[in-house]
């Protein structure tokens, strides 16, 4: 369990104001001009050891990925946030840009010098209105005390300039080369890769990308050494992590805790317990819609890492764990999650532009039991057409709910499917030669 001195995100429920005057005493922009004194190496080298992950939901190294950008050209560089937060299930985000948004634009800073930026974009998903304002605030609050804009070289030695930028709603819009797209005023479109960000991003340029989380937990980082950060959690999988608990528990909540906690704990510590109790829990999906569900024998024991979850094939992701008990027509919840992928893929890959709609159309006869058993197999075999066979992650994301669900629910299928035909008089053709 997380110690109470070990939390980063002390206001994570909003209970003391966000503003600068409140942020500082919480201990944020105390001694930034020194941390960034100590140069652009040593701030990734010092978040490279203390193992941070990428938290928007890949898990790559977010120091790593700082030290891809180039320092043998004359282009500008540029920061990216991807406050773009549409995953079902996910609101981690949310409570850092209303709570904390001086810890997210205090490792904009670092990151920035990082990766030799002077220009930083926040790209927030447009349905966060209110968001959106505090954000902007907290940034005309920053440029006011002199920390960004024309005095930032003095105040924090670096020069920075932080814009905010409003999303129109799409989630294609979170993948990270759709969102370059979308800022330069283009439909969010993802791109062919290679080139990859670091050589060519936003207008052409240098780009890193980084999710608000992974920024926000830079600064204190930083401050009380990657030593500590990487004393948390587990090998590979270190440091606390914002855990979106919903569904069917008594108190659904966002709460920060150490990576590797088990997922039972998870919920019955905070989230006051699956409804009905533990027994009463049927599955869980634990990093946002797009991972394979878990039945319940294994969210018995599950750790939940990047590592641990990846172990029983399904994911952290976003580390949005949506729980469900007994009373849910699981087919039925996974036919939901097929119709938000068809509706949100932006058609340009026949294999998902195509196969979303055709999962979407089986998943809802698998529903009614309106199927053959052979078109199980026909699901599986068209969400493997799919995976892999995109040029963005969102084929694996909308392929992956369905596999999970065959994979853990096949019986469950298979009995709606009989059932009905039963209802029928019609037995489904695999059980006809009998
Ligand atoms: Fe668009 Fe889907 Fe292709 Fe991604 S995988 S580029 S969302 S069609």
């Amino acid at each position: 369990m997380l110690k109470p001195q070990d939390h980063i995100f002390s206001n994570l429920y909003g209970e003391e104001p966000w503003n600068i005057k409140s942020a500082k005493l919480r201990g944020d922009w105390n001694n930034t001009k020194e941390l960034i004194s100590k140069g652009r190496d040593w701030l990734i080298e010092e978040i490279m050891a203390s193992g941070l992950r990428g938290r928007g939901g890949a898990g790559f190294s977010t120091g790593t990925k700082w030290s891809f950008m180039p320092r043998d050209t004359m282009k500008p560089h540029y920061l990216l946030v991807n406050a773009d937060e549409s995953e079902p299930g996910t609101c981690k985000d949310r409570d850092l840009l209303r709570n904390e948004p001086h810890k997210l634009l205090e490792g904009i800073a670092y990151a920035s010098c990082a990766i030799g930026a002077h220009v930083a974009y926040i790209y927030i998903r447009g349905e966060y209105f209110h968001e959106a304002q505090i954000v902007q605030a907290a940034i005309d609050e920053a440029y006011n005390a002199g920390l960004f804009g024309k005095k930032s070289e003095k105040t924090i030695g670096w020069n920075l300039d932080v814009y905010l930028h409003r999303g129109a709603g799409a989630y294609i819009c979170g993948e990270e080369s759709a969102l370059m797209e979308s800022l330069e005023g283009k439909k969010g479109f993802p791109r062919l890769k290679p080139p990859f960000p670091a050589q060519s991003g936003i207008y052409n340029c240098p780009t890193t990308i980084n999710n608000v989380e992974s920024l926000a937990v830079v600064a204190t980082i930083l401050r009380r050494g990657a030593a500590w950060f990487s004393g948390l959690g587990r090998p590979n999988n270190t440091g606390t992590k914002i855990f979106c608990i919903s569904g069917h528990v008594n108190k659904p909540c966002n709460v920060e805790e150490e990576m590797g906690i088990p997922l039972r704990e998870l919920i019955d510590k905070y989230a006051g317990g699956v409804r009905g109790g533990w027994s009463n829990l049927k599955a869980v999906i634990p990093g946002g819609s797009s991972v394979p569900l878990l039945p319940k024998s294994i969210c018995d024991d599950v750790l939940m890492d990047f590592d641990s979850l990846k172990a029983v094939q399904s994911g952290l992701g976003t580390a949005a764990v949506i729980v469900m008990d007994k009373s849910t027509d699981v087919i039925k919840a996974i036919a939901r999650l097929s119709k938000f992928y068809m509706h949100e893929s932006c058609g340009q890959c026949s294999p998902c532009r195509e196969g979303t709609g055709w999962m979407w159309r089986m998943m809802e006869r698998l529903v009614k039991g309106k199927a053959e058993i052979t078109d199980i197999d026909l699901l599986q075999e068209v969400s493997k057409q799919i995976e892999g066979h995109t040029i963005c992650a969102f084929g694996d994301a909308a392929a992956w709910p369905v596999q999970g669900l065959i994979r853990h629910f096949r019986h469950e299928i298979e009995e709606r499917i009989i059932k009905a035909s039963i209802n029928t008089n019609e037995l489904p053709e695999v059980l006809n030669v009998y």
